[in-house]
């Protein structure tokens, strides 16, 4: 399987309605398809009346296809929102249009088009995995899950208030329509959760049986006779939350980030955008002072040759920054030109355009060697920190400690998130944090446009600034974090094959230097989501040193979430972690599959500790 997801097979009939030719079935009728839509999915599943006394309401669909059951809904919501409420959608997509495509088949319908604009605008990046959009000013989300529907519905985390079934004729397209999907239909569905959908072939209503909805028959829309409803009527139980994936048990009003770098500003970007009071701790002076606050840092993906899960959520991190730093003060888009730095790199850059992860619009090879990333960002991380916190309470000089923490979370709409980088290693010493410290020089030189140059170590330009770097030493706690020499030395070094030019210029001028300590695990992977209470943990699963798993929840410490661990990757990491911990602190859509969360989770640190015998 190529790691591009395929584009379908698209055709146009005369009138202008789409078709797929691979399953030989159109999207919708172009005549009447949001009638349609509106009588079999939002009327089918009761909608508005379903959503109106709810703070959150979560719909799921299979096949996302152009969008338009989406803005469907949307714009019902906009007309029916309860105050404050949330609406997210979770959908399914194998063969993603591309967003020219879907304009097109959504300008059928004038009176959607300003949502039409707005869903193109953020149209999903041809990539497998699961990316996420909010419209924070309209309340509302998109969770799309891109891959084949066997691979996806497995690995994806959200409890469904209702269901749209919306993937082409069972009889010419039995993939999405599989005996095996009911059952994870239906675990991932709310007890009493209605379903719509415009068939009543045989085996999609015994598969709804046999999973526990009960269906019925009802008029269907148009030409066609008949269509399904079904309502969750028996659910399975839960399975065991081992890594303590489950929703925080809080109902947050008012969330405390402690640290004002670059994982805290997302954070309270996160919770500002779902209506908390957010308040940033910081002992610092101000924001950006820690690892954060280079004067300018560079966010471009890493990818890995192989498909895994690691190669996968790197992916969706770095879609995810984009997302959301893209408009904010102080970033710019820049195309970065990657070197390989030795031939093993070369060699693993062959492999990776021979099967791309990113389509062509994104990564292409650069003759003579090397990757060509396009739209990537170079930042100021001050100035963009302080845009994302903007809305916040900021208080600096201090971090509450432990016990004030602890007053903080007595109070069960209160969530503590630590993002203080190295610190967190502090109070929780099993995180296996380990610092490394790094340094990047810099000097000014006449207005340039961005630039960015890779290879290992990085050279980028913003207006009349040059930064290059950096070095990544180990640093233990206590140490002091200081510019060196040796270290300006080595970056010379570096600058010197990078772009000789600027050395000459560098040489000429006034060079500065500075020096943070990045948090790093032992997998390279961050700690992002809830706290473990390791003590209570250990305790349960003991047997791990004999390969032994408890039948188990992970005991959690209440209310406080960890998101760190970010090495020197944390513009990238930012966006896509705090998404993560929104969703897990209200209960909604995880913006990342099971896979990925089960690698980012902090208590994977425990459980390798425990399964070492440690
Ligand atoms: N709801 C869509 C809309 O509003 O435009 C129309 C959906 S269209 C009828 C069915 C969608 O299911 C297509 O976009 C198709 O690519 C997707 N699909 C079909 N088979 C799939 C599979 N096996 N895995 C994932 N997606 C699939």
């Amino acid at each position: 399987m190529p790691r591009l997801p395929p584009r379908p097979d698209l055709s146009w009939k005369e009138d202008g309605t789409p078709v797929d030719e691979r399953v030989g079935d159109v999207y919708f009728s172009r005549h009447d398809g949001l009638e349609e839509t509106r009588a079999v999915f939002l009327k089918g599943c009761g909608l508005p009346e379903a959503w109106a006394d709810k703070a959150a309401f979560t719909v799921a669909e299979l096949g996302f296809g152009t969008g338009l059951n989406f803005l469907a809904l949307w714009q019902l919501w906009r007309a029916n929102r309860p105050a404050g409420g949330h609406l997210h959608f979770v959908s399914f997509e194998g063969y993603p249009l591309d967003p020219e495509d879907a304009a097109k088949a959504l300008g059928a319908w004038p009176e959607l088009a300003p949502l039409t604009s707005w869903l193109v605008a953020q149209w999903p990046v041809r990539a497998r995995g699961v990316q996420h959009v909010e419209w924070a000013d309209e309340g509302i989300s998109l969770t799309l899950h891109i891959g084949e529907i066997a691979e996806t519905l497995p690995d994806a985390v959200f409890t469904a208030d209702a269901w749209f079934l919306d993937g082409f004729s069972p009889a010419k397209n039995d993939a999405m329509w599989d005996d095996e999907l009911w059952p994870m239909v239906a675990e991932r569905s709310r007890m009493g959760a209605p379903v719509g959908t415009f068939t009543v072939a045989g085996g999609v209503r015994r598969g709804l049986v046999e999973a526990g909805f009960e269906v019925a028959k009802a008029p269907g829309h148009g030409r066609k006779r008949e269509r399904l409803e079904a309502r969750l009527i028996h659910r399975a139980p839960e399975t065991s939350d081992r890594l303590g994936l489950r929703p925080l048990n809080v109902a947050p009003k008012t969330v405390h980030v402690l640290g004002a770098g670059i994982a805290g500003a997302c954070c309270a970007r996160a919770f500002l955008d779902r209506g908390c009071k957010v308040v940033v701790h910081d002992k610092a002076g101000g924001v950006a002072s820690g690892a954060s606050g280079n004067r300018l840092a560079l966010v471009m993906p890493r990818l890995d040759a192989g498909d895994t899960v690691q190669a996968r959520l790197l992916v969706d991190a770095y879609i995810a920054a984009q997302r959301a730093y893209g408009g904010l003060p102080g970033v710019e888009k820049v195309d970065v030109f990657q070197r390989p730095r030795d031939g093993r790199e070369a060699e693993r850059f062959a492999k990776l355009l021979a099967d791309p992860p990113l389509g062509l619009e994104r990564l292409e090879a650069i003759a003579g060697g090397g990757l060509l990333h396009k739209g990537a960002m170079v930042v100021r991380p001050a100035l963009l920190i302080q845009s994302l916190m903007e809305g916040a309470d900021l208080r600096f000089g201090a971090v509450p400690d432990q016990a004030a923490i602890n007053a903080l979370t007595d109070d069960p709409e209160t969530v503590v998130i630590h993002c203080t980088g190295m610190a967190a290693a502090e109070m929780f010493d099993w995180l296996q944090l380990a610092g490394r410290l790094g340094q990047v020089d810099h000097f000014s030189d006449f207005d340039a446009p961005a630039s960015a140059l890779v290879s290992g170590t990085y050279a980028i330009t913003s207006g009349p600034d040059r930064l290059w770097g950096a070095t990544f030493e180990p640093h233990q706690a206590g140490d002091p974090i200081d510019v060196s020499e040796a270290a300006r030395t080595e970056n010379a070094e570096a600058l010197e094959t990078l772009a000789p030019y600027w050395m000459q210029a560098a040489r000429r001028g006034e060079v500065s230097s500075r020096a943070g300590v990045r948090a790093t695990t032992p997998d390279r992977l961050p700690l992002i989501g809830a706290i473990p209470d390791a003590a209570a943990f250990k305790e349960v699963f003991a047997g791990l040193s004999t390969g032994q798993w408890a039948e188990a929840d992970a005991p959690l410490v209440p209310g406080q979430m960890l998101c760190g661990g970010f090495g020197s990757r944390g513009f990238t990491w930012g966006p896509w972690g705090a998404a993560i911990l929104a969703a897990q602190a209200f209960g909604s859509p995880a913006p990342a599959g099971l896979k990925a969360l089960s690698a980012v989770a902090p208590s994977r640190q425990l459980i390798r500790a425990l399964k070492r015998g440690r």
